[in-house]
């Protein structure tokens, strides 16, 4: 037995419960047999004083005193429990007196005396007896008749029970301790072939799952549970695996263009100094790209690791909305693009962190301007509608496949790889933007036709 097992633990309680169980049956059981013993022996006792006074009341006025000793004799040696008893009358004179009870000189309270029937064990000659004395009338004078009971037998019997219950207690126990651990640990052998199973499976094999037994109960349930969490585990295996690779090859490019720029200014000493300004140039446009997508990289980490960086107290969605639309405006305006917006003239309460949602409204301004070719137009605007905030960025560009639709919220995701870059997208800004405006327990939504442009939605719960 293990210790430690639930199997002994179960087998444990097991015992204690029974024990206690059985413990109090037997003293019950022992109690409720002598209680039995007694009533018979008492119901006997009376039933014998009931008979003596029969006896006198039919005989005593025609029998001389010793004529009645007599007869007592003659008729208690037949009777039940021998000639144990004896009869005194108001004087203390004995009208009969059973030799054994003579010879011990047993006592006996004079009618007079003896206010009610009473019943008494007494040991005599080494033999346990029980009295019982009764005050009866006979002819209208008070006699007092006490009757003994051999109780040997019956002591010795209730000493046997007494045996037999010390006995069987501990050899009941015993086996039902024993056949409570097996049931347990015949219970519990699946859970050890789960917990087994479940030790074999590691982050190498995260796609093998555990053996699911049909039985419909708990530990069908625990084996699907555990297999779901299993399934859990290896998507974000994969995803963390992904991002990493993503997030590697995102980060080589860069880094090989510096390098190979810094390497062919350094190959050739004598060169105008504008050539090595130009390589200086790209040189620090790249470091500021590769900085940005660390930034991003940070950012998608900490926002996994769950850590809350996301702090909203009360706040007005509309300034946020203007504070985006004066810092896009510039941006786009630069890239040749017509800009309008409109933000509500009052507050519009919400719960959120400003900084972090004007960074994702941020996001898609710029992701209007990136992918709006020159003479097109971007528009910010607002609505207020059963009890959320919403704003939206238009944009009348490239627009967005509609294959492509279900993806652009992924990490790294790019519909077109070479000119995202060449923009300097990383792919990473639309599943920054997606958990800024998740963490405020809001949505984002895309609307896009391919050629004619794409409205990006942020829907923001109100603060009641
Ligand atoms: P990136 O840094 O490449 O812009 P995002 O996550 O912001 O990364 O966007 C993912 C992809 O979604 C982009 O590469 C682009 O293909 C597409 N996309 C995002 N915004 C727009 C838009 N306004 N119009 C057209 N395509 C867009």
């Amino acid at each position: 037995m293990r210790p430690k097992s639930i199997g002994f633990r179960l087998a444990g309680w097991y015992f204690a419960v029974f024990a206690c169980g059985l413990a109090l049956f037997s003293i019950a059981a022992w109690f409720a047999m002598r209680a039995s013993v007694y009533h018979a022996i008492d119901d006997e006792l009376r039933d014998r004083v009931r008979g003596v006074k029969q006896f006198m009341e039919s005989q005593i006025a025609s029998l001389s005193l010793p004529e009645i000793r007599d007869e007592f004799r003659e008729h208690s040696v037949l009777g039940p429990g021998g000639d144990l008893f004896q009869v005194c009358d108001q004087q203390g004179q004995w009208l009969y007196r059973s030799v054994p009870l003579e010879n011990a000189n047993v006592p006996i309270a004079l009618p007079g005396v003896l206010s009610a029937p009473t019943f008494q064990d007494k040991q005599i000659d080494r033999r346990w007896l029980r009295f019982y004395s009764e005050r009866i009338i006979v002819n209208g004078k008070p006699y007092t008749v006490q009757v003994a009971s051999l109780m040997n037998e019956s002591y010795e019997a209730l000493e046997r029970f007494r045996l037999i219950l010390l006995l069987a207690t501990p050899l009941l126990l015993i086996a039902s301790s024993a056949g409570g651990y097996w049931l347990s640990t015949r219970a519990l052998t699946p859970v050890d072939d789960i917990s087994q199973a479940a030790q074999r499976i590691s982050i190498e094999n995260l796609q093998e799952r555990l053996a699911v037994p049909q039985t419909g109960d708990q530990l069908q349930r625990l084996s699907e549970t555990l297999n779901a969490m299993l399934s859990r585990l290896a998507s974000s295996v994969t995803r963390m695996k992904q991002f990493t690779a993503d997030a590697s090859h995102e980060l080589r490019a860069p880094i090989a263009l510096i390098r190979t720029t810094a390497e062919v200014a350094a190959q050739k000493r004598d060169r105008p100094a504008g050539e090595y300004l130009q390589a200086l140039d790209e040189i620090l446009e790249e470091t500021e790209r590769t900085s940005q997508v660390v930034d991003s990289l940070m950012l998608l980490a900490r926002a996994d690791s769950g850590k809350g960086i996301v702090e909203t107290v009360l706040v007005d969605f509309s300034a946020i909305v203007r504070s985006a639309a004066d810092q896009g405006e510039k941006l786009i305006r630069s890239r040749g693009l017509t800009f309008s917006s409109q933000a509500p003239e009052g507050p519009v309460w919400i719960e959120a962190d400003a900084d972090a949602l004007r960074r994702a409204l941020l996001i898609l301004i710029d992701n209007a301007a990136k992918y709006t070719p020159a003479g097109g137009s971007v528009a910010l605007r607002f609505a207020q509608q059963n009890g959320r905030a919403t704003a939206s960025v238009s944009d009348s560009g490239i627009g967005i496949a509609k294959e492509d639709m279900a993806h652009i919220f992924d990490r790294f995701w790019r519909a077109d790889k070479a000119r995202s870059r060449e923009q300097g997208g990383a792919g990473l800004g639309l599943s920054i933007a997606k958990w800024i405006v998740e963490m405020h327990r809001g949505s984002i939504e895309v609307e896009s036709e391919p050629g004619k442009g794409s409205t990006f939605y942020v829907h923001i719960p109100l603060k009641r």
